[in-house]
């Protein structure tokens, strides 16, 4: 656990006792401040208290009387649609908003600085795709060269959760544009902006309010390295804005869409070939293609973004090139779970939307596909030119039939679960064939969660090749 500095003998509220919530409770407790507790839902709130947690109705006349700092979930809307009402109570009240990530920054190593022989450093990652493949890629790297590194944020533990820095350690955050939006304190020492496309924009008012989000991350005066993905316009825009004439090591642009020329630290990935080119100069080179956990382009994406961190943390090219071959890959996310007969099974349960769904198409041929759920809003317009490689399309979900329809010049079969999807796949597939799970929708309808529909996936594929 990360002691929260700088709340010493005050008190301080906590809105929110998911994971995160309560691990911020408790390393605001353990650097000494009075921590009060909060949650709109009765349920959460009783087992705050039955943990020992003091409960207090920070919405009610005088709930604020005292309090320094409100930390807030990423979970809670602060602005858009609109503000949950405690927090505009704090903000009445004249009480700091903020969330664990501020505290992370402000708590970690600091004090400590003088007894470290090389200080720790902090990489954040942030985007709309591809944070956890990027963040989960760069922690792997450093675990195979011997780095000391732990994992948190979106995924892993919660910031605050971690262990007292060390000697030589890098922590790597995932960041979501929630967590950048509320977070007083963002000072990575190298950040991480992958990619842009549409996503969440009731919690931002649309795709500016997005992109502000994560720009923070980079705001003047930021890190000392940035890492911008600049295939769309947005990243472009950022990369000139940190841009340095003094400096132009000060940023890597990284690409999948175009050979990036000119002068700075250009990092990209052609035809399944990672180049690193400095000042004009190629300074490395990788063959992506038989790496069985990054496929596709967009995860060659993922491997340049993890790649120019691991170069910027002063790792060699060549040591990077063999930990990305022992990676495989993060479950739900372009997972092969299994190879049989020339056919390959692959779990993508995580493309919940129409881009990472495209994306996932992009990176198999003769596919399979087995797609459908509950639809985000815009249906299936933007997969229009992705269906290419699709063979046969095996829809699930309880609206199967209405989203088949949206797959114009595609053969479908109406499936409607998992089980029976799998089955028809299973019988169908010819030796060079990809059975793909990318459904382009949440999982609601039928499941609890992705993972959970991932998972029976997986369950569903070993129990037909087991049988045989
Ligand atoms: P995030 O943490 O940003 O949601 P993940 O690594 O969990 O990203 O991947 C989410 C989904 O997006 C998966 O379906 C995955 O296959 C797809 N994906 C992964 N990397 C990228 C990328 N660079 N661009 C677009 N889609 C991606």
């Amino acid at each position: 656990m990360i002691p929260v500095r700088g709340y010493n003998g005050t008190t301080v509220a906590v809105l929110g006792l998911g994971r995160s919530g309560l691990a911020a409770a408790a390393a605001l407790a353990e650097g000494g401040a009075q921590v009060v507790v909060w949650d709109d839902g009765a349920a959460s709130r009783e087992a705050a208290e039955a943990e020992g947690l003091t409960v207090r109705d920070l919405t009610k006349q005088g709930g604020f009387d005292g309090v320094s700092a409100l930390i807030v979930s990423p979970g809670i809307p602060h602005l858009y649609p609109e503000p949950n009402k405690t927090i505009a109570a704090a903000w009445a009240a004249g009480v700091p908003v903020d969330n664990d990530i501020g505290l992370f920054f402000r708590s970690y190593a600091t004090g400590d600085w003088d007894r470290f022989d090389v200080a720790p450093q902090v990489v954040a990652v942030t985007g709309s795709n591809g944070k956890s493949t990027t963040s989960a890629l760069i922690h792997h790297i450093l675990t195979e060269v011997g780095r000391p590194t732990q994992l948190a944020g979106n995924i892993g533990r919660g910031v605050l959760d971690i262990d007292p820095a060390i000697d030589g350690e890098v922590v790597v955050l995932e960041l979501s544009s929630y967590q950048t939006d509320l977070a007083r304190s963002l000072t990575p020492d190298i950040a991480v902006f992958t990619n842009l496309s549409p996503d969440h924009l009731d919690r931002h008012a649309g795709m500016g309010g997005y992109f502000a989000a994560k720009r923070r991350l980079f705001a003047e005066g930021g890190p000392e390295r940035a890492v911008i993905g600049v295939d769309e316009v947005e990243g472009q825009y950022l990369s000139n804005q940190m841009m340095d004439g003094m400096d132009p090591s000060r940023i890597i642009q990284i690409s999948v869409d175009r050979k990036l020329q000119g002068p700075g630290w250009n990092i990209f990935a052609r035809k399944g070939f990672l180049s690193e080119y400095r000042n004009g100069r190629q300074a490395g080179s990788i063959d992506l293609r038989d790496i069985i956990g990054l496929p596709g382009a967009h995860n060659h994406q993922n491997a340049c973004a993890a790649y120019a961190a691991c170069r910027s943390l002063g790792l060699a090219p060549k040591v990077i090139e063999q930990a990305l071959h022992s990676f495989g890959g993060l479950p739900h996310r372009s997972q092969q779970i299994a190879d049989q007969d020339g056919v390959r099974y692959v779990n993508d349960s995580k493309a919940t939307n129409v881009d990472s769904a495209a994306k996932a198409l992009a990176a198999f041929k003769n596919i399979r596909w087995i797609c459908g759920g509950l639809e985000k809003e815009g249906g299936l317009t933007g997969l229009k030119d992705q269906l290419g490689a699709v063979r046969k399309a095996y829809v699930i979900g309880r609206e199967a039939a209405s989203f088949a329809r949206q797959l114009e010049g595609v053969e479908t079969q109406i499936c409607t679960t998992i089980q029976e999807a799998v089955a028809a796949a299973y019988q169908d597939a010819e030796a060079g064939d990809t059975v793909l799970l990318a459904p382009a929708a949440a999982s609601f309808d039928q499941y609890d969660s992705f993972e959970k529909r991932g998972d029976d996936f997986a369950e569903q594929v070993q129990s037909v090749l087991k049988d045989a």
